[in-house]
Formats: structure tokens, C-alpha cells, sequence
């Protein structure tokens, strides 16, 4: 690819700058793409400034002042002016605005005008400092605002110079859509997009070519998709498992899934059973089974995992369910390991007994030779753990098919990883998320796979009834804590879960450890209260676990170790303490640890601003799916798709919560799959195949492209 210093607008500081930005080759600059326009024809002039308006001004600066709150932070009073008035704006906590706007700087001050004491002002308006113009710039009628860094040190008019330049020198763009589906989607040319949403004539042609461009975005995505996916159809070694839907519907009644949904202590719900069946029916046809299952928190996945792991041993392969935690791999193998009671033995399927162990780095010395041996033996028929499962010295007789709980977290690497195992053919895989994430993700993330849902709670849960109390006084909490005092006296227990403090398990459990003997004294004295944190031995906490469940434990004080699997009926009321500090997808997994029984429960949601959509929103429903639809507007895509695999992050002009876009997501699928159909190797659209290597990689690359 060609690098940003080709330009001559580039300089070397420049190009190191524009690094720090991540913007490092030619292409990368063309899709930085401004995130807002200036209509120079209509630009305001600060004395036409109305009350309430939104509007960009172009100004001078004339002086810049600092000073403290009384809270102590930063102020910095600005005053702006152009030829035909003057302007106060004002920073709150961005104390080097002082430093970056001096008098006589011009920038463009962009927000909403309010007023203070009768004087109209900008209360922390977007700035973008109008310095080292190009003068050709200033002629455009339209000025394209480019994300500027004030950190990296570039404007957005430096920024919107180089793009120029590359798109002058770029001339035309390689279009890889073919023609056909160009005019029959109604999309405009590439070349034109790009040309249209870095400089346009009028604004008027931004959204016609921005619609062009977040095409090409998402369809480059789904074509990689499509491709993994048919390659695993094409080049897969399936396992024809032994299992068939009569064993969930109790038709036949001696195989091991067939005991295992019989010993059950409840029935399953309609929504396990058809998933199961139409996991089954993956498992027992010729390719491998690459499925994800959603599902609402408490929905009941574990068992319909479980179910699918034992259809591979009774076919005599192995079985793995992977997590992505050590505490979760604990609490899960403990899960498992209850639910198969006396289907559980001590090795191979003598019997029909299975032998389960666990694997996560904590298992150590002899008992982890055991587990590797009985793997590598085939004693062992299923395994629980982490990565760990993924090392070298892990090696399976016969896997036959795998769990991966929470994806999100794994990437497609390890994923394949754990796949290549398979060394009787590739195994079945199931992957499934902690907390629903919307359609519209699952397509982007999971778009190779196909996709699946638990649209049902087991009967019998009572919603719990979540209160949410703002502001960080104790004064206001008070009822929370009523609450867990006469929960406890019926004979009920609650769990407390400390603020998120740090991503060091170490100041975290310090922090949990504090607030614990804090509560002890104050609002819980007198309570049997126990802690629990992630530094505690495993045996530590199974000992801490047994005692709250046992009820000689009346209130577990806790770090969100216990957000996923922890599983006790009795417990009917959960404070969170900073819930603010909290995403909607966390706040609801923790909720999902009590309701679990059948009286009425309580979730209480302490501290954040009156005001916090967040918070809001899981007060207001406990719809995993809707509050998972809530988090997507909330907060884009961004943090949904996370650190993930290479290539999500190309998202940069498609937003998956604009409805527009959505519909351009299912184009874009079924064009894609069009695509592979007739062209499975991409032979004969050699562009396309060159855009999809580069969202790929290199091995990946090899391995769709290998004939
Ligand atoms: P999740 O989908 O969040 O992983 P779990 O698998 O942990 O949910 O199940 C949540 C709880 O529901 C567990 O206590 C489990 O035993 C129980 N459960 C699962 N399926 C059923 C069912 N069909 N009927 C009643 N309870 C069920
Ligand atoms: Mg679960």
C-alpha cells in the first residue's frame, strides 16, 4: 500500500503525525472522512447568532482565560470575534484549550449557543483551528471538517490538504462492483463518491455518496464472511455424529443425550428444544455444524450446550467448552459437572459414564498431566477451560465438537485453532454470547456463521424489579439497603457488587475488600456478610460459595466474578454500587444473577446522573434483546464490535443503528452471496478478491484463496 509520505503535502513530521492518527497509507487517508460540512454560503456571523441555533462560526480568537471552579477543575474563558461582533465560549476540564487557542488563532467554533447572565456563549464547542490554511481551501464554498487531533497536532485543514492532494493524484479508483449490481442498487461510481464526500459541490451529493462508500464498507465485510464460510463448507472434513432430534423429544431413551434430557430437573423450554433439534440435525449432516446461539441471560443456554457435547461422545468423540475466563471456566465446570450427576464416571464411555475434567492455566503439576493424557487418550470425553485448551500440549484423541461461551471475546484465530484439533475431521462449533447483541452486529460479527435464537425464558421467572438511585449520596440509597435487610429476614440472600475500579484484579479485590468492611459496620451490620473477589483461591471462593448458598452467608459482597454463572435461587436482591461505571450489556448479566428463583426480586442501580441513558435503559427493561438494541444507538458500534477481529474496525462510515445502512447491510450480504455463488474463488473479480485480502490475514488470505 502506498504510503502517506508519496504526497507532497506530507512532510515527515506531518507523516508522523498522520501516523499517530492512524492514518498511514494513501487509502487510509481517503477514508478518513469528515464528520461534518461548513456551508461557507451560510455560515453564521456572530451577531446573527440566535439563542438555541446550532451553528459553526468562523472567528478569531481575542482572549483566553483560565480559571478554577469551585469544584476545582479547569475553566477556560475564551472570548472570539469576527468583522461582525463578538462571542464568549467557554471550556469546561479542557484546561490546554488555553495553550491551543491564544489570541489572534482563528478556528471554527461549532455547537450550540446558549446564554449566560444575558451574554450569548458556546459551552464546549467541537474547534478546529484554522492554522497552516492552505489558500486554495478557502475558495471551497463547502468545507469538509475532518476528525482533527489536537494530541497528534494536526488540523483539520492540514488534514483536509493531504486529501486533497491524494485524490487529485489518485486520479480514478479501481470500481470492483460489478456494473450490473451497481445500477440495480442505484449506487453512484467510486471514483464520484470519493470525490463527492471529500469536496462537495453542494451538499446535496453527501449522501448520495456516502451511501456509495458505506456500501463498499460493509460490502467488502460479508464478502470476506461469505468466503470463510463457504471455505469451511468447501474444504471441510465433517464428522457425521451419531445423535438425532428423537433423543431431546424422548422418543428413543438410551443414548446419553437422550439420559441426560430425561434426568433434567425440568423440562426444556420449546426454544431449547428447537434449537437442539436443529443443532442435532447440524451435527448429524455432512458439514460441520458453525452455528451461533443467542440468547437472553437465563435463557437456558448451558444445557443446550451441554446436550450438543454429549451428542459428539456418545458418538465417541470429545467434547470442549471454552470460556473466557478462569472463574467462569470454575463455575461452569461445577455447572456441568451437576447437571450430568450420575452420568458422570471415572473414564472413557464404559457404561455410557463420560469423564469430565477441567483445563485452565490454575491446573497445574500432576493433576494437569492427568487431564493431557486422559485428552490425548480419549479418556476424557469433555473438557472445560480457557485458552489454556488452545496451547500446543493440548491434544485431543477425537474432538468432535466444541462450545466457545461469550465469542465475543475470542477471536477468529482461536477459534480456528481450537478447530484444527479435530483430527478425525473438523469439529462442530457452537458459539454463543453472554448478553444479545443486535441482528444487525451478529451479521457483521458473526456473519459467518449462522445464527440462531433462544426467544424464551424458562417459565416460572418472576422480572425483577429494578430501582434505580441517582446521585452518590448515602442518604438517597437508603431503600436499597431496607431492602436487603428484609430480604434477608424472609430468609432470602443478596449480593452486592463493589465499583468497577480498575482493570487490575489486584486494586480491584483492594477496593472490594474495603467497601466490604465498610458495609459490615454501616449499612449491613449485623448481617452475615461474606466477600468474594478474583484474587481469592478458587477454593477460597468455592468456600465462600458454599456457605452463601448454604444461607449461613446472608450477603455476598462481590467484584463482578460474579457476573456470569453464578446460580443461587435464593437470592432476591442485587445492589450495584457505582452502577454508572457499568455498560447496559454488564449491568444486565449481573441482574440476570438473581430472578433465578420464583418469589419477586429486586435489582437496585446506585450512583450516575440523573439523566444517564444507560441507566435508564436497564431500568427501564429487562429485555436483553431490547437493551441490546438501546446500547447499539447509545453508543455506535464501536465498543460492540470492541478489539475484535482485523477488519471489523473498517466499519468507519457505516453506522449499524442508522436504518439506512441496515438496508444496505442486507444488500450488501445478498450481493455478496450472489457473488461467491457464481464465482466461489473470486477468479474472475480480481479486485474484489484484492479488497477482501486486506481486511484478511495473510494466512486467512492464503487459506479462502487456495483453489
Ligand atoms: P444462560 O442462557 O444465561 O447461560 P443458564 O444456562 O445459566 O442461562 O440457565 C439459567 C438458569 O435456568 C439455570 O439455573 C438453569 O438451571 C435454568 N434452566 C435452564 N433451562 C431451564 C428450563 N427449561 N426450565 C427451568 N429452568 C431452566
Ligand atoms: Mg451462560
Amino acid at each position: 500500500m502506498r504510503p502517506v509520505s508519496v504526497l507532497e503535502s506530507v512532510s515527515e513530521r506531518k507523516a508522523t503525525r498522520l501516523a499517530e492518527f492512524g492514518v498511514e497509507s494513501v487509502l487510509d487517508l481517503v477514508t478518513t472522512y469528515p464528520r461534518r460540512y461548513i456551508d461557507r454560503t451560510r455560515q453564521a456571523d456572530v451577531s446573527g447568532l440566535q439563542v438555541g441555533d446550532e451553528a459553526a462560526v468562523l472567528a478569531s480568537v481575542q482572549s483566553a482565560r483560565t480559571r478554577r471552579a469551585r469544584n476545582g477543575r479547569a475553566v477556560v474563558d475564551v472570548v472570539v470575534r469576527d468583522y461582525t461582533g463578538r462571542l464568549a465560549v467557554v471550556f469546561f476540564n479542557q484546561p490546554w484549550r488555553a495553550k491551543q487557542l491564544e489570541a489572534g488563532t482563528e478556528a471554527i467554533f461549532f455547537g450550540k449557543v446558549g446564554e449566560y447572565r444575558g451574554t450569548r456563549q458556546m459551552v464546549n464547542p467541537v474547534v478546529d483551528v484554522v492554522a497552516g490554511v492552505t489558500p486554495g481551501r478557502r475558495t471551497l464554498r463547502i468545507l469538509p471538517v475532518y476528525p482533527a487531533s489536537a494530541k497528534a497536532g494536526l488540523t483539520s485543514w492540514e488534514i483536509g490538504a493531504c486529501v486533497e492532494e491524494a485524490l487529485r493524484r489518485a486520479g480514478e479508483f479501481v470500481d470492483p462492483l460489478p456494473g450490473e449490481w451497481r445500477s440495480s442498487l442505484d449506487l453512484w461510481g467510486r471514483t464520484e463518491a470519493f470525490g463527492a464526500i471529500h469536496l462537495p459541490e453542494s451538499l446535496d451529493v453527501v449522501a448520495p455518496a456516502r451511501r456509495r462508500l458505506v456500501f463498499d464498507e460493509l460490502f467488502r465485510l460479508q464478502l470476506a464472511l461469505v468466503l470463510r464460510r463457504r471455505a469451511f463448507e468447501v474444504n471441510a472434513r465433517a464428522l457425521h455424529h451419531d445423535v438425532s432430534p428423537r433423543e431431546i423429544t424422548g422418543a428413543v431413551t438410551d443414548t446419553l443425550v437422550a439420559r441426560f434430557v430425561a434426568r433434567l430437573p425440568y423440562d426444556l423450554t420449546r426454544a431449547q428444544r428447537q434449537a437442539l433439534a436443529v443443532i442435532v440435525a447440524d451435527m448429524a449432516g455432512p458439514f460441520p455444524m458453525h452455528r451461533l446461539l443467542q440468547g437472553d441471560v437465563g435463557s437456558g443456554k448451558t444445557v443446550v450446550a451441554l446436550a450438543a457435547l454429549l451428542g459428539a461422545v456418545q458418538s465417541g468423540h470429545q467434547g470442549a467448552l471454552m470460556v473466557p475466563t478462569e472463574v467462569l471456566a470454575e463455575q461452569h465446570f461445577s455447572a456441568v459437572r451437576a447437571l450430568l450427576g450420575d452420568l458422570e464416571g471415572p473414564g472413557g464411555m464404559a457404561g455410557g459414564e463420560v469423564r469430565v475434567e477441567l483445563l485452565t492455566s490454575r491446573v497445574k503439576g500432576k493433576a494437569r498431566t492427568a487431564v493431557l493424557s486422559g485428552l490425548a487418550s480419549g479418556d476424557v470425553g469433555l473438557v472445560v477451560g480457557t485458552h489454556a485448551l488452545l496451547t500446543e500440549e493440548v491434544v485431543f484423541a477425537s474432538l468432535g465438537a466444541v462450545v466457545i461461551d461469550e465469542q465475543h471475546r475470542f477471536g477468529v484465530e482461536q477459534r480456528a485453532t481450537l478447530r484444527s484439533k479435530g483430527t478425525d475431521g473438523d469439529p462442530d462449533l457452537l458459539v454463543m454470547t453472554a448478553t444479545p447483541i443486535p441482528r444487525t452486529a451478529a451479521m457483521v460479527i458473526f456473519g459467518d456463521l449462522d445464527l440462531m435464537t433462544l426467544d424464551e425464558l424458562p417459565p416460572g421467572r418472576i422480572a425483577v424489579t429494578t430501582v434505580w438511585l441517582p446521585g452518590e449520596d448515602h442518604a438517597g440509597q437508603g431503600e436499597a439497603w431496607q431492602r436487603v435487610r428484609e430480604e434477608v429476614e424472609a430468609g432470602h440472600r443478596a449480593f452486592v457488587v463493589c465499583p468497577l475500579v480498575s482493570d487490575s484484579v489486584r486494586v480491584e479485590a483492594k477496593s472490594a475488600t474495603e467497601e466490604f468492611e465498610r458495609l459490615a459496620a454501616t449499612e449491613l451490620a449485623g448481617l452475615r456478610v461474606g466477600l468474594m473477589h478474583g484474587q481469592m483461591a478458587p477454593a477460597a471462593r468455592e468456600e465462600v460459595m458454599d456457605r452463601f448458598r448454604s444461607g449461613d452467608l446472608q450477603v455476598l459482597v462481590a467484584t463482578t466474578v460474579i457476573e456470569v454463572g453464578v446460580d443461587v435461587p435464593e437470592a432476591t436482591v442485587m445492589v450495584v454500587e457505582s452502577a454508572d461505571r457499568f455498560g447496559i450489556a454488564q449491568l444486565h448479566q449481573l441482574r440476570g444473577r438473581v430472578g433465578r428463583g420464583s418469589t419477586a426480586s429486586w435489582c437496585y442501580l446506585l450512583g450516575g446522573e440523573e439523566g444517564n441513558e444507560r441507566l435508564a435503559a436497564v431500568a427501564a427493561s429487562s429485555d436483553g434483546f431490547a437493551l441490546a438494541e438501546a446500547d447499539l444507538r447509545l453508543r455506535g458500534e464501536g465498543t460492540l464490535l470492541g478489539a475484535r477481529q482485523k477488519g471489523q474496525s473498517d466499519l468507519r462510515l457505516a453506522s449499524l443503528s442508522d436504518p439506512d445502512d441496515v438496508v444496505l447491510l442486507a444488500e450488501a450480504r445478498r450481493v455478496a452471496e450472489a457473488v461467491v455463488d457464481g464465482d466461489p474463488q473470486l477468479g474472475a473479480h480480481p479486485d474484489l478478491a484484492d479488497e477482501v485480502r486486506l481486511l484478511l490475514s495473510e494466512d486467512e488470505g492464503e487459506y479462502l484463496f487456495k483453489s
